[in-house]
């Protein structure tokens, strides 16, 4: 099902939760919803549901608009944070439920839940009772109970919070099998970013009700449209340092570094001067001999991250974020050169954050 929000508000007491959202999901489509916590992404998944009735423009699916359409009526399935699964039934009576509220013959009922429980593997776990199960597999009986109906929108408001780091990562994979071996578009609430950038199609990312960048996720992670999404997107944090444009070199001088950087930004029409914040993102920066590269400092922090190290340079009044292979020579208090890939730089107005290049 294709989905369009056409400026679509949601205020309580006058308040915007979320503030003219624009964006169409395509059919068969993983969207996330993603951003920080209070930014409007379970405001905007209860209006998808029909939970909240918008207070301003209009939703569509397979351009119908569905304002005034009840949630038993929409098509959609949904699963949320804490699985709500009938503690006293069990497993085949939990996904069967919503087949009964149909009056769905009980014989296609069970040929069809039992199709469900295979494709989300818990075939073998139907007389089970949900206190019996792990929190990974309740989790896929709420998603065989949501899909049973055979919704043609799938709505999942933060699925994977409950479960420990890795079954996060196994769940996470298991949504997206199910996910594409249906092909039912689905849109799915979570504030980290990573399980975002690693799942999904599309990222719908919000700050404050407002929507700040809708792309797919390498779109997002290498052209942020502003410096919120460039500082929210990747881990470690982006660096941000502050520069200036330098007519004579028609490039950046960076407050610390030895000199303008090398690229020439002729073609911006910066004015002599200019205000800018210049993001990098760690891997884009890298160690070199003390006295060579764009700046220099000295290294405050190692971290093993497996094959990676992550290390910090205090650099002037900044503390630079990079990343290097584990095996570097290095030491914490050693002084070191680093130096910027110039052509991985983002460019941001130091005052409003949009994007210049
Ligand atoms: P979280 O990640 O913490 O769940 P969220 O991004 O899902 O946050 P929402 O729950 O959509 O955010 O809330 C967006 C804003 O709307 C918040 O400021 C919240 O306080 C407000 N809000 C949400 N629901 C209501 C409500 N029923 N009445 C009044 N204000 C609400």
């Amino acid at each position: 099902m294709r989905i369009e929000l056409m400026d679509i508000t949601m205020s309580f007491q006058d308040q915007p939760a979320v503030d003219k959202l624009n964006a169409v999901m395509e059919s068969g489509d993983l969207v996330a919803l993603l951003g920080p916590s209070g930014c409007g992404k379970s405001t905007t998944l209860f209006m998808l549901a029909g939970l909240y009735k918008p207070t301003g423009g209009q939703i569509r699916f397979d351009g119908q608009p569905v304002n005034h359409v009840e949630p038993e009526h929409r098509q959609i399935g949904m699963v949320f944070q804490n699985y709500a699964l009938y503690p006293h039934m069990t497993v085949l009576q939990n996904i069967l439920f919503p087949l009964k509220m149909k009056k769905m013959p009980k014989r296609e009922a069970l040929e069809r839940a039992r199709h469900m429980a295979e494709l989300v593997r818990i075939g073998h776990l139907l007389d089970r009772k949900p206190g019996q199960l792990s929190g990974g597999q309740q989790q896929r009986v709420a998603i065989a109970r949501a899909l049973v109906k055979e919704p043609k929108l799938l709505l999942l408001d933060e699925p994977l919070s409950n479960l420990d780091a890795r079954l996060r990562l196994e769940m996470r994979e298991e949504i997206r099998r199910i996910q594409r071996e249906i092909g039912i578009t689905t849109v799915f609430v979570t504030h980290d970013q990573e399980e975002a950038l690693s799942i999904a199609d599309r990222i719908l990312l919000m700050d404050q009700g407002k929507l700040q960048q809708y792309a797919a996720p390498l779109d997002i992670y290498r052209t942020p449209a502003n410096r919120f999404i460039a500082e929210f997107i990747g881990m470690p944090r982006i660096n941000l340092l502050s520069g200036s444009y330098d007519t004579d070199s028609r490039s950046l001088r960076v407050e610390g570094a030895s000199a303008p950087l090398p690229m020439d930004l002729a073609e911006h029409h910066f004015r002599e001067g200019q205000r800018i914040s210049l993001g990098i993102r760690p891997e884009d920066c890298s160690i070199t001999e003390p006295g060579e590269g764009n700046l220099s400092g000295e290294i405050t922090y190692i971290e093993l991250a497996g094959k990676d190290c992550w290390i910090r340079v205090s650099s002037g009044d900044h503390v630079i974020r990079l990343i290097a292979p584990s095996d570097t020579a290095i030491r914490q208090g050693d002084r070191v050169g680093i130096t910027l890939n110039a052509s991985k730089l983002h460019l941001f107005d130091a005052e409003s954050g949009v994007r210049l290049g």
